[in-house]
């Protein structure tokens, strides 16, 4: 029986939140196509993760164990990755659509000779065969993509699936592959956001634009940001601005999120920020404008002045979270 396999990514020594979305995504794929669900490690110091998938369904788990790995190269990935797939001849193949997953897995498509469908945002099985539905257009149009060569490939944006979990008895495998030596490598990953919940990951996100007039008026998103447990975002003006760092950036040349709740806070609403959340399950949005181009993607819009309903809004959360 063939198989959906899943490209895990790990980062920084941790197996990424990330994988149990595409873990999920496999096995409701694989129930549905009557295949088997596995997944890929590849990296050093394998073994500790070799568990973690099987909470999710992934019965079969492939390790290629090469020291060489502690220091990511792309090029040597995809060709890795490519080899497995010429061994074990899956139906489809998943990775979360992540900076490394649109990196990685266009190349392996190219090694494979097949199809990739980047940045899916939903999934659903018609006839047999899978129907990929992702943005296009910086999120204009929403296409169904039906793959037609094999395996079928695809990078499943973060936060798109809810991951679930369902324990089964996994068989761990080694993998003997000839690793190419590789022809980059990453040498250091700077990031500022200093611990901070990255937007990314975030299942609600208060994020703020140009109508929050000045950085020293970030608190306020902050502190709504706090009562929530949510990340903050912001919209490019405010990042070219120089009030907020650029791994805050929502949007089209910004970060791509879907988290349940996205509350743009004097945000106008152009295509370019909405490309990269149109796809959040409920937004809510607060604009002193009643014909901003945000309340047309709005589920609850407030029109109103950010520095009137912003402190309020967190007292009233705090209150509720208190009784
Ligand atoms: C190639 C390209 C790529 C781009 N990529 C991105 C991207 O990745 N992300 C992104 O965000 N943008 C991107 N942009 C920029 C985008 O076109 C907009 O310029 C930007 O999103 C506007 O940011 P803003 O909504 O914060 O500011 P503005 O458009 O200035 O909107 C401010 C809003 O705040 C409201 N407001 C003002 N005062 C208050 C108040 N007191 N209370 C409540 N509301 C108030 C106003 O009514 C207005 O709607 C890109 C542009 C280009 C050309």
């Amino acid at each position: 029986m063939s198989m959906v396999l899943v490209v895990s990514e790990i980062r920084e020594g941790q197996l990424k939140k990330v994988n149990q979305e595409v873990y999920t995504a496999a096995r409701q794929l694989a129930d549905s196509l009557n295949l088997s669900a596995a997944t890929v490690l590849v990296g050093s110091g394998l073994d500790s993760f070799a568990e973690a998938p099987a909470q999710f369904g992934i019965e079969a788990i492939y390790l290629v164990e090469d020291a060489q790995f502690e220091k990511f190269s792309p090029d040597a990935f995809a060709a890795t990755v490519a080899e497995v797939i010429q061994q074990k001849s899956p139906s489809v193949v998943l990775m979360g659509a992540t900076a490394m997953g649109k990196d990685v897995m266009p190349r392996v498509a190219q090694k494979v000779g097949s199809t990739l469908a980047q940045d899916v945002i939903r999934f659903r099985v018609e006839n047999g065969d899978i129907v990929f539905t992702r943005p296009m257009f910086a999120g204009k149009i929403w296409a169904d993509v039906k793959i037609q060569s094999s395996p079928k490939m695809a990078t499943l944006r973060p936060k798109a699936v809810r991951p679930e979990e369902k324990a089964v008895q996994a068989k761990v495998e080694n993998l003997s592959i000839s690793v190419p030596k590789p022809l980059a490598v990453v040498e250091e990953v700077r990031t500022s956001g200093g611990g901070k919940l990255d937007v990314t990951e975030a299942d609600i996100i208060v994020a703020g634009g140009r109508g929050m007039k000045a950085p020293e008026n970030w608190h306020l998103i902050e502190g709504l940001a706090e009562v929530l447990g949510a990340a903050v975002g912001a919209s490019r003006a405010v990042v070219d601005a120089g009030w907020r760092p650029h791994g805050e950036q929502v949007g089209q040349t910004g970060k791509t999120v879907s988290p349940t709740l996205y509350i743009a806070c004097g945000i106008s609403g152009a295509i370019q920020h909405l490309a990269g959340m149109l796809s959040s399950k409920y937004i809510v949005a607060i604009n002193k404008d009643p014909d901003a181009p945000i309340f047309k993607v709005a589920d609850y819009g407030i029109v109103g002045d950010v520095f009137e309903v912003l402190p309020k809004l967190t007292e009233e959360i705090k209150k509720l979270k208190s009784e």
